[in-house]
């Protein structure tokens, strides 16, 4: 959630409406159980949080639980039914790094600071740091 504090009049939306119904597809799905109850998100036990954000050691009580996300976690946009409507963006600046896609296992476990810089060079990664991504590949492997 943000607040802007502008001098504008806006055109406004109106409240999302409720497309859930009885579906709990997504908090029965989440790894690490981030989604305590219908609507609220604990961001501090989410893989997103942990693999981008957090600047420590992952707790080791989440050992096990990332199902192989290094960076970021889509679990739960994937097993919702609505976005079975999506469509792949067609903004140019979105589209995935060809060669970031390209990398075997191996070349993530070995990959070099200087290959992450020149890979990612543009890329959201660079928000977790080549620290970052190494300590989440290092988390995940079994
Ligand atoms: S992004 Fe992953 S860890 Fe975070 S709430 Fe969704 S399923 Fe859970
Ligand atoms: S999976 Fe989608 S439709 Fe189902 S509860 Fe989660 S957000 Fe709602």
């Amino acid at each position: 959630m943000a607040e802007l504090i502008i001098d504008l009049e806006l055109d406004y939306d109106g409240p999302v409406k409720d497309y859930c119904g009885s579906c709990t597809r997504c908090l029965d799905a989440c790894p690490t159980g981030a989604i305590v109850e219908p609507y609220l998100v604990d961001g501090s036990r989410c893989i997103s949080y942990y693999t981008i954000e957090l600047r420590d050691a992952i707790p080791q009580s989440e050992k096990g639980k990332f199902e192989d996300w290094a960076f970021g976690c889509d679990i739960c946009q994937d097993v919702c039914p609505w976005n079975r409507f999506s469509k792949p963006t067609t903004v140019a600046e979105f589209a995935p790094n060809k060669e970031g896609l390209d990398l075997s296992i191996e070349d993530w476990e070995e990959m070099t600071e200087e290959v992450f810089g020149r890979v990612f060079t543009k890329s959201a990664l660079k928000r977790a740091g080549f620290d970052g991504l190494k300590r989440n590949i290092s988390f995940i492997k079994k």
